[in-house]
This record gives structure tokens, C-alpha cells and sequence, in this order.
């Protein structure tokens, strides 16, 4: 007999990371009764959840776009997380600066990729 639950397919067992505080999904598509090692996408925080600490729900946008286009956002993320969790607090612009540093991405460099519309696309991703 197959009965149809199309809502509860979209929503997933998912854990709220502790490094970054995203909700990232367990990988699992059924509740598990025990613990659960989970990597986070976005942090590559890799821990064990207890089935105390799995929700049915969504994960974060930002992991969802993580998953989708791999490995490029990442290398934008984990120096972002890394710069948001040195206490310092940081505009968006500063991260953006202190990103382009990280990637020896010069002052005169990202002007000059202003009309090919990537800084745009360096602005965009990590707001
Ligand atoms: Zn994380």
C-alpha cells in the first residue's frame, strides 16, 4: 500500500550544529535512536548528535546552497566562519576585505573584476 505524504518529504531529520549554528540535515531518513555522526556541510564540523538533539525539519538555506554547489562556496565559508567566530565584530564589507586578503585578491584586482560582474558575485556570496 502506498500512501502519499508529499509535505513530509521536503521537511528532514536534521541537527543544529554546534560549531556554526546552522541547522544542517543528519543524513538520515528515518529518526535514529541512536547517536548520530553528522558533518556539518557548511563547517565540516564533524560530532556525534544524540536522538535528543535530531528535529524534523529544514535545514539552513545556506547549508542547502552549500550541498548544491560544493566544494567553491566552502572555500568561501570556511574562512568567513573562521573570521565570524575570532570575537571581533565584523561588518559585511570588512569580511569581504578581510576574504579577499585571505585569497591575495588585491585592491586593484577585484576593481578590475567589477564590470565582468564577479565581484558582484564575491559580494553575494558571502552575505
Ligand atoms: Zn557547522
Amino acid at each position: 500500500m502506498a500512501f502519499g505524504f508529499p509535505t513530509i518529504k521536503r521537511r528532514l531529520f536534521a541537527v543544529t550544529c554546534k560549531r556554526c549554528r546552522r541547522d544542517v540535515p543528519s543524513g538520515r531518513d528515518e529518526f535514529p535512536f541512536q547517536s548520530v555522526a553528522v558533518e556539518c556541510p557548511l563547517c565540516g564540523e564533524l560530532r556525534r548528535y544524540l536522538p535528543s538533539e535530531v528535529f524534523l525539519g529544514r535545514p539552513d538555506q545556506l547549508v542547502l546552497h552549500q550541498q548544491r554547489h560544493g566544494g567553491r562556496y566552502q572555500t568561501l565559508m570556511l574562512p568567513l566562519l573562521k573570521i565570524a567566530g575570532g570575537g571581533k565584530v565584523h561588518t559585511k564589507r570588512d569580511a569581504v576585505n578581510e576574504l579577499a586578503a585571505q585569497f591575495g585578491v588585491s585592491e586593484a584586482g577585484r576593481k578590475e573584476l567589477l564590470p565582468s560582474g564577479k565581484q558582484e558575485v564575491f559580494d553575494t556570496e558571502v552575505s
